[in-house]
This record gives structure tokens, sequence and C-alpha cells, in this order.
């Protein structure tokens, strides 16, 4: 078993040594315009401080929970810039009590049990990649304790039902040990968040995750069958259908209930057949907003790119995909059945008459071969690198993080330039430099899912409230300029303040009575998205 960071992203052994973590410093230096500073290294375990666990378990629990060290350590924090340097410096304040392991619902069933009685705080885990403070225990409250409860060990493919295409999965399973199994059925899930490595089923039907795809089937809501939920009142289940309009759906209200209803402990997901055949090209637009119309027109065209995805010239010349200073749109097609280069060829002709350039030709392939390389792969690749150069940013003193929104297509550009104004302003208050880009992530015919990315010099010390006047400033632009709080990394107890401006009154109250009936002791997840 690879071992995980208890502090970063991902595994322990892709965090290189000083040595390399200088040289990439100083690349990265000359590319943002500012210095990095001396890299530093993470405190070590063995130094953190982790006060005693305030509670006793019962016996009959005793196997499935743990008080380890690391173990503590890995559940105390999610995978956001924030979380990032709070594990890096060593502040492990908010580490649950125990982590449990549980290895069935009866398992899970009893957990909840000994927390109602005992006042206990429970945290649904599953990889742990929450960026918007969802897997941290609260630090005030009446609770005498905390359980980070930890989904990995049901992480199976029980089912595939092939006539109508579905599997049930269990929530603990993540990105890869999912497509595994169903990869040796010659299906896919086809869902591939960032995240995807490390994050789970249960986690993405929780903070209803976006996936890699542009269009259709974006985000985690639209594979989800049916699902079954654990809460203290009872097994939520509900029926696997292909649709139905019998009143409100009981399957959104999991959907997005960020562990706070109960613990999801397996769903039916829409499977399809692997993609065998692909058609990809890039294109070079003079600005963003040439990029983004000729967005709008392919999707308003009817057609469903797989990928559809605008990087601005300084995203592009980041991630090492174009030096061309100009927005790059990446195009791609995909299909398990069919030839697919005469819908790239119409959306390539939409793209230009919008003012877009074809650098190089289109790259098709069939069932005999994937044509490999291209802007398309170098943007692919440096996508899944990322989060790892976050963790090598942060010990050397840079600031890096991303948020996202959606937005309908008339107000674009207002928010794009509000944000970018409002970020930069922020920027040069708080950290008197630093770079904020833009890439579009999602196409939908009526608006799209813009995902900014920031960097700056850190004040060593005072990177989190460096972070916090960054962040307050972006969420406070998104809702002025008509995004939402978020389009997929979820509310947590991060984005509290600005999702409870934006829903209204009315639904939060229902959230409450919903929340109350679930969850009567207010144990789950207490501090995200709703209080009790
Ligand atoms: C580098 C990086 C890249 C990312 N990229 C993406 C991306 O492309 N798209 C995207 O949507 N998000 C992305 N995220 C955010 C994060 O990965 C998603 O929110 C993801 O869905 C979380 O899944 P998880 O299994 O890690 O859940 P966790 O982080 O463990 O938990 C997230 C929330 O869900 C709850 N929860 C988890 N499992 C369950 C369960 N079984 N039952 C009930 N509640 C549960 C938790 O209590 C918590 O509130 C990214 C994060 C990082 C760090």
């Amino acid at each position: 078993m690879r071992e995980r960071s208890h502090w970063g992203w991902g595994f322990k052994d892709r965090f290189p040594d000083r040595e390399a973590r200088t040289g990439i410093a100083a690349h990265a230096s000359a590319l943002l315009g500012f210095s990095a500073q001396e890299v530093l290294d993470p405190v070590p375990l063995e130094q953190i401080e982790l006060r005693e666990p305030a509670v006793a378990p019962p016996g009959d629990l005793v196997e499935i929970l743990s008080a380890d060290r690391e173990d503590r350590a890995l559940h105390s924090y999610g995978r956001s810039y924030r979380d990032v340097v709070t594990g890096f410096s060593g502040d492990y304040r908010r580490a649950p009590d125990w982590v449990a392991h549980p290895t069935s619902e009866d398992e899970i069933e009893r957990i909840l049990e000994w927390a109602g009685e005992d006042q206990l705080a429970v945290i649904p885990y599953g990889g742990g990649t929450s960026v918007v403070r969802g897997v941290e225990r609260p630090l005030e409250g009446a609770h005498r304790g905390a359980i980070s409860l930890d989904l990995s060990r049901l992480d199976r493919v029980l089912d595939l039902e092939e006539t109508s295409r579905a599997a049930r999965i269990q929530a603990g399973a993540t990105g890869p040990v999912l497509e595994a199994q169903l990869q040796a059925r010659g299906l896919t899930l086809r869902h591939y968040p960032q995240s995807y490595e490390h994050s789970t089923l249960g986690g993405w039907i929780a903070t209803r995750a976006g996936g890699h795809y542009a269009t259709l089937r974006t985000r985690i809501d639209d594979f989800v069958e049916s699902v079954r939920m654990i809460s203290p009142a009872g097994v939520w289940q509900t029926r696997r259908l292909p649709a139905s309009g019998a009143g409100p759906d009981p399957d959104r209200i999991v959907l997005g209930s960020e562990g706070t209803l109960g613990v999801i402990t397996e769903a039916w997901v829409r499977v399809s057949e692997r993609p065998r055949w692909r058609a990809r090209a890039t294109l070079h637009f003079e600005h963003l907003y040439r990029s983004a119309e000729a967005a709008r027109r392919i999707v308003q065209a009817g057609l469903h790119p797989a990928n559809c995805r605008i990087l601005d010239p300084l995203e592009a010349e980041l991630n090492s995909v174009s030096s061309s200073k100009r927005a790059v749109l990446i195009l791609a097609f995909e299909s398990a059945d069919h030839a697919v280069d005469v819908l790239l060829g119409r959306a390539i002709e939409i793209a230009r008459d919008a003012g877009g350039e074809l650098p190089d030709p289109p790259r098709i392939s069939g069932p005999e071969g994937r044509a490999e390389g291209g802007e398309a792969d170098r943007w692919r690749e440096a996508f899944f690198s990322a989060p790892y150069l976050q963790n090598v940013l942060v010990s050397a003193g840079v600031i890096a993080d991303t948020f996202e929104t959606a937005c309908t297509w008339d107000r674009f550009q207002e928010l794009h330039a509000g944000v970018i104004a409002a970020v930069e302003k922020a920027l040069a208050w708080s950290c008197g430099v630093g770079k904020v880009t833009c890439r579009i992530t999602h196409v939908y015919p009526d608006g799209l899912a813009p995902y900014f990315t920031f960097l700056a010099p850190a004040k060593r010390g005072s990177e989190i409230s460096q972070w916090t006047d960054i962040k307050a400033a972006a969420s406070d632009a998104i809702l002025a300029h008509g995004g939402t709080i978020t389009h997929h990394h979820a509310v947590g107890r991060l984005h509290r303040p600005w999702y409870d401006r934006e829903r209204p009154e009315l639904f939060a109250t229902a959230l409450r009575a919903v929340k109350r009936a679930l969850d009567p002791l207010g144990i789950l997840n207490p501090g995200v998205l709703i209080d009790p």
C-alpha cells in the first residue's frame, strides 16, 4: 500500500526532496514574476502535538476505531491551500479523537448510536479531499469529542446490471478502485474530478462533484440512479429509476448533503461502455471572451464535446500548454459506438467563425489506438499533477489556490472582469504582487463554469490571513456579479457565509426541518451547510 501524506495532497513518495523543490521553485519564480522563498520542510509527524482522545469507546467498537497518530493527523483536514498550510506548519488542533474504519452498515449504525449517547460529532470521511473545510471537527459547540468516520473499507462494486447499464457501488471506493472493477467488465463510470485519485463515490455524491467532461453528464448528480444512506433516524433507500415525476426527488436531498444528514453507504450509478473513437483539436483566440463565444455557439448548436475547456493565455502558459499568449480552446469528442470526426469538424467550423485559429491538424483515433501528444495531452498531464505542485509551492512560500463558480452566458464578461479586478486588488493589498488566471471547465446551453487560480508570495506565518482576504474578495465578487459560490467544490464550513446569502431563506428553514428529522441530536458534521 502506498502511503498518503498526512499534511499534503496525495502520496508521500510524490513529495520531492529539498533540492528538487528548490529547482521547481526557481522555475515557478521565473514564470510568475515574483520570487519563491527558501524551501522548508513540513513539521514531522512525530513532532506534532495531539491531545488525548476525550472519550473512551465502547468495547464492541474498539476493533474498528483508531487513535493512531498518523491516522488522526491524516483525518484532521481536507486538502485546500489553507488545509495544506495548516498541516505543513504542524497545527493539528482539529484532529478527531477517533478514526472509525467500519466494514459494514451495522458498524456504522453502532457508531452513530455511540455518538448520540455520548454527544460526539461524527464527520463522514471519503477521501478527505474537501476544499471547503468539509471534514474538520468543530472546535466550538456542545460536542464532547469527534469521530472521523472513514468509508474506505467499503469500496466494492457490488452489482452490475448490464441491460440497463448500471452498477451498485459502495461509497468508499475511490476513482481508480471503482474504475478498475468496472473496467474488468469493459465499463466505466466516466467521472473524473481532478481529485479522482483519492476522492470517493460517497464524497462525490455528498458534494455534488464535477468531473472532467465539459458537457452532458458533467456532475455526479447526472449519474446517480438511486442512493442508500444510514442516518441516525434510520435508512434512506431510494428506488432505481431512470427518471420519475413522483414529487420532489429523494435522491436530491442526499446529493449535496455534505455528511450532515446521514452516511451514504452505496449508490446505483449509470455506467457506460468505454469510448473507442476520439477526435480532438485545439484552437487559439485573441481573447478569452472570443473563445467563450465559440464555446457558447458550439454547445448551443446541440454539439456535446466531451472536452470544451478554455484556458486564458496565462493559464495556458503556466500549465505548459502553449506560450502563444492567446486563449486556448481544447475540443474533444468521444464515443463507444461511432466515429466522431464529423462532429469535431462542425465544432471547428463554428469556432473558426468566432475567430479561432487551428495551429495543428485535429487528432483522430479509432478502436485501433489512441492518438497521443499535443496541447490537449499537455493540459491533461498538468491538470492531474497540479495538486502535487501545490505541495511544493507551499513549502516554497507561495500561496496557490483555486476557486470556481457558474453563471449564465449573459453575465459572463461582467463576472469575469469583476472577479479578476477584485482578486487583483486583494493580491496587491495583502501580498504586494500576484497573478490570477481563468479557465472555463464546463459549458451548458445557458451558461458556463469559470474556474480561477491565484498565485502570490506568502508572508510566512501570515499565509492564512492573506489567503482569507483574497478568498473573501473573490467570493464577494462572485455573488455581486451573478455567480454561485460553487459550481462543484461544495459549501462545507468555508463557503457558508456566501451560501447563506445565496439560498432562499425559506429553503434554509425547510432544510433545517429535514436535518432535525434525520439527525435529531445534531451529531452529523456540525457547522457544515446548515445550523441545526
Ligand atoms: C486537488 C483537488 C482537486 C479537486 N478537484 C475537484 C474536481 O475536479 N471536481 C470536484 O467536484 N471537486 C474537486 N475537488 C474537491 C473534492 O475532491 C470533492 O469535493 C470530492 O467530491 C470530495 O470527495 P471525498 O471522497 O474526498 O470526500 P471528503 O473530502 O472526504 O468529504 C467531502 C464532504 O462529503 C462528506 N462525505 C464524504 N463521504 C461521505 C459519505 N459516504 N456519506 C456522507 N457524507 C460524506 C464529508 O463529510 C464532507 O462534508 C478537488 C479537491 C482537491 C484537493
